[in-house]
Parts: structure tokens; sequence; C-alpha cells
């Protein structure tokens, strides 16, 4: 079986494989020389089986290594093998009719690795090499060589050698074909110019299907810019016709589309001429046309529409042109205006089709977010549809009231570690889009290199690659802000924005509701001089804590407050100042006490009733002390006035002061008028009626 040099040198580098081939080639030609064997051979009696064999087992090999099934190891060392045993290959053919053999198929399996190894050429030159072997073998063994069995043999054996590894390359390369064609249509559909002036890259075909409508719209697009290029190509007579897309990033003109159905570059473009014409020729926005170095000329023209600058096309004529050339110049810039228009329309189409999605989202949410009327519902919905509508990985709503110029976040994903209520820092990015209404955009957050926090100094740390900042305002106020964000650049990309433009739209108007109701809520439920609950509240309050004393079996205390000798302050500082006071002491009960916890409300004029909820009579005495103490150690300054506040406190508990749950106020208030008998600005305990003393 012949071999070429460069095989000979691959076998050189294992060097038993080649003493084990020299030794093989030695035996197969001794065998040649010596008569007797020679004979056997001829006659073939004895390969029958053997020829059957080696052809199954060779087909499995083949069949093997077509479905991946040979380890990588081995398939390094295919060659080696095929080398090894092309001797007693050759045996058996030979020994099996030569040329006229079925076993040649043998042969034809082994020259595959060859192929796959060295290249088709040196593929098919070892097969028909092979073939002129065996027919030169033939003809020592005495068998009169036939033009048409060789022929066919070579034509066999070169097919099984090297067509199984062409169509396989085929599919891979037709693979191949389609990712560069999906790249390609990313690039074309995210690389666009978009009016704002900026990009929008979306960072990889995203999980959602949004992306996947808008790939799917590309692939449309990026065929429909292709087909026109291929009419404008013939209609021309020309060569090659190219869309160059204008690069915002870099200005540069980058190709995007191509007459030629070629995946992943556009054939016959003339770099060194072609380049920078193209360049020129979408900048200065006028038709230029250059001759090529061996012949035919080259026609750039700007891709416009209006204003608007797309990019360029270029006609390449290699041959003789139909046109002459000013014809020819005319003709692709009429061209390039047409593509521009056709880009145009495609552009809205495209803009449309998304934006009927988005819409459909908004509307969903919109049907959720009007559905809240409470502040804290209508935040949470606010945040998750902005999640829902976007590929941001959190978000957050924040209340902004303008008068003051403060604001505080009211809902929050968790990943932002921040509190509902969490105050704006003055100098934070938040507060300064409210204050200015302002939308911030940053797409590429590290590079921007933001220096001041999103909500405030001491917000939590975390990575922020793109955010955005979108302030919800209702007649020409700003109500407060949409925060999103994303861990990695151009996550959060303009074109979302919008979309959550129209949300902060919606949900602006929900929250004036909102905040109305919030509004009216706490009329109902809050003192209006001095902000403490009313007793409307107070009384619903009592009734919960009562009950549920009863049921854990946990005391609750009650301490009733009047200030002493109040009328004096009316009558001696007027009314102002006596509503003043009354704030004053309002604010230092209330201020004293544990917050979500005990309840503090105006019950009378200038009558405190406090409830402290799971608290004893001994500890409800010590409250009682410390606000008496508290207050009276704070007058009220009313300017050069300094006015001197007290309180006398009546302390009753449920149920160790009174039996019976109705009678807990009147036990606090018998308590509260003793104190005043006693002297005022002291505390004193209702006496024991009937009380269940284990607690
Ligand atoms: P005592 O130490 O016995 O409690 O004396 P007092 O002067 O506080 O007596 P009393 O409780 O009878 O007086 C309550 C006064 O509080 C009567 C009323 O003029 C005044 N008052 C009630 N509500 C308000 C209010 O909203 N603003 C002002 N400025 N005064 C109020
Ligand atoms: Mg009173
Ligand atoms: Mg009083």
């Amino acid at each position: 079986m012949p071999l070429r040099a460069s095989l000979i040198r691959s076998i050189a580098h294992h060097r038993w494989t080649s003493v084990a081939a020299v030794a093989l080639w030695v035996a197969t030609a001794a065998m040649f020389v010596h008569p007797a064997a020679r004979a056997e051979l001829a006659a073939g009696a004895r390969f029958g089986w053997p020829a059957l064999a080696a052809l199954l087992v060779a087909l499995t090999i083949a069949g093997g290594a077509a479905a991946g099934a040979i380890p990588a190891a081995m398939r390094g060392r295919l060659i080696h093998i095929v080398t090894l045993l092309s001797a007693p290959a050759f045996l058996v053919v030979m020994g099996s009719g030569g040329v006229h053999s079925p076993a040649l198929a043998i042969v034809g399996l082994l020259l595959m690795s060859v192929t796959a190894t060295l290249g088709y050429r040196v593929g098919a030159t070892a097969a028909v090499l092979s073939v002129a072997a065996t027919a030169l073998a033939d003809l020592a063994l005495g068998r009169a060589p036939e033009a048409v069995p060789i022929l066919t043999a070579a034509a066999l054996l070169t097919a099984i050698a090297v067509g199984p590894l062409w169509y396989a390359r085929k599919i891979a390369r037709d693979v191949e074909v389609d990712r560069q064609r999906m790249r390609r249509v990313q690039g074309f559909l995210h690389r666009r110019p978009t009016p704002r002036g900026s990009t929008a890259v979306a960072s990889d075909l995203r999980r959602d299907a949004v992306s996947e409508r808008d790939a799917a719209i590309g692939m449309v697009h990026l065929h429909i810019a292709s087909r026109y290029l291929r009419d404008v190509r013939d209609s021309l007579c020309a060569d090659e016709v190219i869309y160059w897309r204008l690069s915002e990033e870099n200005e540069r003109m980058e190709p995007a589309a191509w007459s030629t159905v070629s995946p992943d570059e556009p054939a016959l473009f003339p770099e060194r001429e072609g380049v920078p014409l193209v360049q020129w020729a979408g900048s200065q926005r006028m038709a230029l046309a250059a001759q090529l170095e061996h012949g035919g000329i080259v026609v750039a023209a700007p891709v416009e529409e209006g204003d608007r600058l797309f990019g360029a096309l270029s006609v390449t004529v290699t041959a003789g042109a139909a046109l002459p050339d000013e014809e020819l110049k005319n003709w692709v810039r009429r061209h390039g205006t047409h593509l521009g228009t056709l880009l145009g329309l495609l552009e809205v189409r495209h803009a449309t089709a998304r934006r009927a999605a988005d819409v459909r989202a908004i509307i969903d949410a919109a049907e959720r977010i009007q559905g809240s009327v409470m502040m804290d519902t209508l935040a949470r919905s606010v945040c998750e549809t902005s999640l829902q509508v976007t590929s941001a990985s959190r978000s957050a709503f924040v209340a902004w009231d303008s008068a003051a110029g403060t604001g505080v976040v009211r809902s929050a994903s968790a990943s932002f570690g921040l509190k509902e209520g969490y105050p704006l820092g003055n100098d934070s990015l938040v507060a300064r889009a409210c204050r200015n209404d302002q939308l911030f955009v940053f797409e590429d957050a590290q590079r921007a290199a933001l220096r001041t926090a999103v909500f405030s100094d001491t917000e939590p740390r975390r990575r922020i690659g793109s955010l955005a900042v979108i302030p919800l305002r209702r007649d020409h106020s700003v109500l407060g802000a949409i925060v999103i964000e994303g861990d990695s650049p151009r996550q959060v990309v303009d074109r979302e924005v919008d979309t959550v433009r129209l949300l902060a739209r919606v949900a602006s108007l929900s929250l004036r509701t909102a905040e109305e109701f919030s509004r009216q809520h706490d009329l109902a439920r809050k003192d209006a001089l001095t902000g403490l609950a009313n007793r409307r509240t107070f009384d619903e309050r009592l009734s919960t804590l009562l009950a549920e004393s009863d049921r854990f079996q946990r005391p609750v205390s009650l301490l009733l407050a009047d200030l002493d000798h109040f009328k004096r302050v009316n009558d001696e500082h007027g009314h102002d100042a006596g509503d003043a006071v009354l704030r004053h002491a309002a604010r230092v009960l209330g201020g004293a006490l544990r917050a979500d916890i005990d309840l503090c409300a105006r019950y009378g004029g200038e009558e405190m009733a406090i409830l402290l909820p799971q608290t004893d009579l001994t500890g409800a005495r010590e409250v009682a002390e410390r606000l008496r103490t508290l207050l009276s150690s704070q007058p009220v300054r009313l300017g050069a006035r300094e006015i001197d506040v007290t309180a006398s406190f009546g302390v009753a508990t449920y149920p160790a002061s009174t039996g019976s749950r109705d009678t807990l106020f009147p036990a606090a208030d018998r308590a509260l008028y003793e104190a005043k008998r006693g002297g005022r600005n002291c505390v004193k305990i209702a006496e024991v009626t009937g009380a269940n003393t284990t607690l």
C-alpha cells in the first residue's frame, strides 16, 4: 500500500509504530517473492472469511468514529493504527481478489483516517495510489489488468475515503453559519443607532421572551435587507453589494448585510480601496467611486432617510460595468436612499411590535396598581411590575415630599437591604432626580463611576452594573421615583426605561389617590393638634388589648395623664401658648414610649391615655414615674418665656387592678383623681377591686 512522505514522517514520530510497520511491510514483500505464497494469494481460497471479518471490524470502527464514540486519545493515534493495519489489509485485499475484492472497502475505511488527519487531497491521493498498488500487485500475481474494475475501485475508494468526512464537515459548517447569522442578527438589532443618541446593547440573548421576539424580528429584517441587496446587485450587474451600518460606538461603518449568500463575511470586497471609500461616502453623504487595481470599480453612497444616516451602501463590479461610471454612481445613491427608507420602516415596525408587547404588560400592571389604595400595596405593586417589564435585578419605590425636599423608600427588593421608611440622603442620586425632576440612566454604571450614593451614604454596598432612576410626576411636581438596578452593565437599557416611564405615569395617578387615602385615614385616626392617636383609635386598641390579655394571660396597663393647672396656662399665656404646651407634652410623652408597641392617645382636652401592652403594675408605675419626671424637667420655651409643665398620672393594670375589663378605665381615672388630690405632679396606682392577682 502506498504511503506518502508526510505519512511516513508522521510514522517516524512514533518509533515503535514505525518499526512494526516496516516489519509488516517487509513480511508482505517477502510473501510476494516466495512463489508458493504468491500462488496461495492468487488462489485466494483462505482469504474470503478473514476479508469479511476485517470488513465488519472496519465498519464498526468507522461507525464508532462517526458517532464520536472513539476516545480522543485513541483518535490521535488513528494514523498509527492505520499504518500498522495497512500491510495486513493489503494482504487481505490481494488474497480476496485484488481490484475485484469487496475487501477494498476496508482500505477505504482506513483511508478515512488519513483524510481526517492529513486533509482531503492526501486522502484522495492515498486512495488512488492504493488502487494503483493493488493493480500492480494483481499483475505480479498473474491477474490480467482490466480498466473498468480499476477505475471503479479508484472511484469507490476515493468516495469512501473523502465523502463521509466532507459531508460531516458541511453539516458542521451549516451549524456554524446559523450561529454566525444569529450573531449578526444580534448586532443588527442591538447596535442600531437610536434616536436618543445612546446605544441600546442587550447584554446577551436573555432568557426572557422579549429578546427572543426581538431576535426573531431582527432575523426577518436581515433577510429583507439581504434580499433587497441581492436585487440591487442583479439590477446593476454587480458582483457584491454591502450595507455598512454606522456603528455608534466608534463612528465607523461595519458590514451588516450583503448580497452574497455567505454567512460570515461579504465576498469580493476590495479592502484597500473600499473601506476608506465607504467611510468617506457615509461621512460626507455623497456617492463616490474608485477604480480597482485589477480592473473593475467600487461605488459607495450613503444610506439615509432624511437627516438620519444609517450607514453606507457599496457596490463592487469586478468585470466591466454595464453602466457608465456616473450613471452607476447615481443608481447607487438612489438605492442607498431606498435602503434608508426601508430600514426606517423596518425600525418603526420593530418599535411598534415591541411597544405593543410592553403596553400589554403595563395594562396588566395598571389594573393591579389601580386596585391598590394603600400606599404599601401600591409601592409593592410598582416594584414588582418594574421587575416584570425590565430585566433589572432589583427595584425600589421612593416617595418624595417636594414641599419638604425629603423622601423615603416605600418598598424595595430585598437585595437592596433597605427597610421601608429608609430616608433619602440629601445629596443622593434619587434625591437629586426628585428635586430636579431629572431622569438618570446609566447603562454602564461602572464606566460612569458614580460618585454619589443612590439612596444615602449609609446604604448597604452592592454591585451596580446598570441603573435607572425614573421620577414620578403629577401636575408639575415630583411625587416619587422608581429605581431599577442591574448587576451587570447594560442589563438595564434605555428601551426598558421607556417602559418604566409609562409605568411611572400609571403609578403617579394612583399615588395621589393612595396619599389622599392615607391622609383621610390619618385624619380619622389621629388627633390633628398633637399628631397623637385619637380617642377612637385608643378605644379600638384598648378593646383589642383587653381581649388579647384574656386570651394569652398577659397583663395590660393603662396610664391616664392630665396636665396640671392647664387652665392657668391658657389664662396667663393665651390659647396658642396652651396649644404649644399640649404639643410639647404630646411629643415628650409619645417619644418616651416603645415605638409600635405602646400607644399614646389624646383622650380629652389636656388628657392623654397611654396603653402599655404586656406590662404589669410595677412596670407601668415605673413608666409613669419616668414620664412624669421627663415632663417636669423640660419646660416649654415660647420666645423669651418659659412655661413649666407637669402632669398627674393614674395607673391601672388589667387584671391586677380590676377583674373586669369595663372597669379598667374608671380605675385609672380614679387613681388620676387621687393624684390630683394628692398635690398633682405625682403618680397614683389604682386600688385593687376584685382583681385576679395571679398576674
Ligand atoms: P387640673 O390640674 O385640676 O387638671 O387643672 P386644669 O386647669 O388642668 O383643669 P381642667 O382639667 O378642668 O382644665 C382643662 C382645660 O384645658 C380647659 C380647657 O380650656 C383647656 N383645653 C382643653 N382643650 C384645649 C386645647 O385644645 N387647647 C387649649 N389651649 N386648651 C385646651
Ligand atoms: Mg382635665
Ligand atoms: Mg388638667
